[in-house]
């Protein structure tokens, strides 16, 4: 029956979702809470609420409700680059000459090229209803940069954004693409915040972090009046706007029977990758299959592979709250080799727990063998893939010719999160043969560790 199953299946705007998807709400033990890093204690909404929007930090809270409405006006920004196209790799399955049947949900059809424009658009809308009037937010690669750009935009707010230097540099064509949309763009770090000035004095040659980029977002949201921080990925929240993802993926595997067996995303601070995997998360919570799931992170910055769970700071200068994670260590650097995103010091306090919980496994890859996966999709599928997305693609041409030599017919599902358009240097260095593969020693491990808070 699923032999029958078109190249692409879009959705009709009818059948998209009107709800996303709450996975806290099927987990029978949640994540341990923020703690407020001045005192130690649990967060309350009103500490985060001093960050973050009213409506986002009460979604952060939400674990009891299993589906949140998207409100219309939401929806009707979706509808600009929504319902995806999941598609059948029919072309990908013939060059590995795999039994496997290989699907994709393919997210970069819109001006940021990636997922991260979901969560953009609830969380400028958001913004925009309880009266604010600016909101501040960091970029590594630059992909969210861009949805909150768009999204901001659109809702009439004024955006700053912090994008961590070297990707300013290497990047000007994806800087200019959000100042079309009017956003003021700061290379971080920067001198205007402490958090930035402090750095710069005691490296005055850094070339950032997502870390560094995140502490100077906050801090100027602290000190601006109507203006909240925003982040693209690692909390709850946005895990939860991205389920639209995999709801949708759901509804169109659904019409021809089809039931994934693997599921493989790629992770930076988890966003998609939670989005992806949630209707058939909630199952697995439920009894209700056997899915194996599949993260996957770059070995040169790997918080869930090598890192430690315990709680630590999202930002490199130590005045976010406090998350329980796998983590790297707050002031981790990862190399500045490694290209795209994905460099993130932490993981998703959710997916953090459900990886310690055992209900998925996460792999680590080096970039050339992700860049060489990259090439084998763009040349029989056409799309150019993002750097971050290929990591994923990376782990299902693995597990497809696993299928071969073992003749299983296991269908797998990954999520194709981007485009690559912004990311020619990094292609040009695996063109060149010059791309290098770096992986953190046991010393530069240990190094961040040192940044890990100790605890009472
Ligand atoms: C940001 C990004 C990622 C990683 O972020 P997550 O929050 O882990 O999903 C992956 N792919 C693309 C294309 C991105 O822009």
């Amino acid at each position: 029956m699923s032999n029958k199953i078109p190249y692409k299946t879009y959705l009709s705007e009818q059948e998209m979702p009107k709800h996303w998807l709450n996975l806290k709400a099927f987990m029978k033990e949640q994540h341990a809470p923020f703690l407020n890093p001045s005192t130690g204690a649990p967060c309350t909404a009103e500490d985060l609420e001093a960050v973050f929007c009213k409506e986002c930090v009460s979604q952060e809270l939400n674990a009891t409700d299993r589906e949140i409405e998207i409100p219309k006006e939401i929806r009707d920004f979706y509808q600009m680059f929504r319902p995806s196209p999941l598609v059948r790799a029919y072309f990908l399955e013939r060059v590995l000459d795999t039994p496997a049947e290989i699907y994709y949900k393919f997210e970069g059809n819109n001006t940021s090229g990636s997922h991260k424009l979901n969560s953009a658009a609830a969380q400028a809308y958001y913004a925009k209803k309880q009266g604010l009037t600016s909101i501040t937010t960091e970029t590594g690669a630059g992909q969210w940069g861009t949805a909150l750009a768009m999204a901001a935009a659109f809702f009439g707010l004024h955006l700053d954004v912090y994008m961590v230097k070297v990707s300013a540099q290497q990047k000007p064509h994806r800087r200019e693409v959000i100042r079309t949309y009017g956003a003021n763009v700061i290379p971080s770090p920067s001198d205007t915040t402490a958090a930035g000035r402090k750095i710069l004095a005691e490296y005055p040659e850094t070339g950032g972090s997502l870390g560094c980029a995140i502490s100077e977002a906050v801090e100027k949201a602290l000190t601006t009046p109507d203006c909240k921080y925003v982040l693209g990925s690692v909390l709850d929240h946005v895990l939860l706007h991205q389920s639209v993802i995999g709801l949708e993926c759901k509804s169109a595997l659904d019409k021809y029977g089809v039931y994934p067996d693997t599921v493989i995303g790629c992770m930076g601070g988890g966003s998609n990758f939670g989005g992806l995997v949630a209707p058939y998360m909630a199952e697995k919570l439920q009894g209700k299959n056997e899915i194996e799931f599949i993260g996957v992170e770059p070995a040169s910055c790997p918080s869930m592979t090598r890192g430690r769970y315990a709680y630590d700071y999202c930002d490199s200068a130590k005045i976010t709250p406090l998350a329980k994670m796998y983590t790297l260590g707050c002031q981790f650097m990862p190399s500045p080799e490694h290209s795209g995103g994905l460099r993130y010091h932490g993981m998703s306090p959710v997916l953090s727990k459900l990886y310690h919980d055992g209900f998925m496994r996460v792999e680590a890859v080096v970039q050339s063998k992700v860049f060489e996966a990259a090439v084998c999709f763009a040349k029989c599928k056409g799309i150019l893939p993002a750097p971050e997305s290929s990591h994923a693609i990376r782990v299902t041409i693995d597990e497809a010719l696993k299928c071969k030599q073992r003749g299983e017919k296991k269908k797998i599902l990954f999520g194709l999160t981007g485009t690559g358009y912004f990311d020619l240097a990094s292609y040009k260095q695996y063109n060149d043969g010059t791309m290098t593969d770096t992986i953190p020693t046991e010393k530069d491990l240990m190094q961040g560790f040192q940044s890990i808070p100790e605890l009472p």
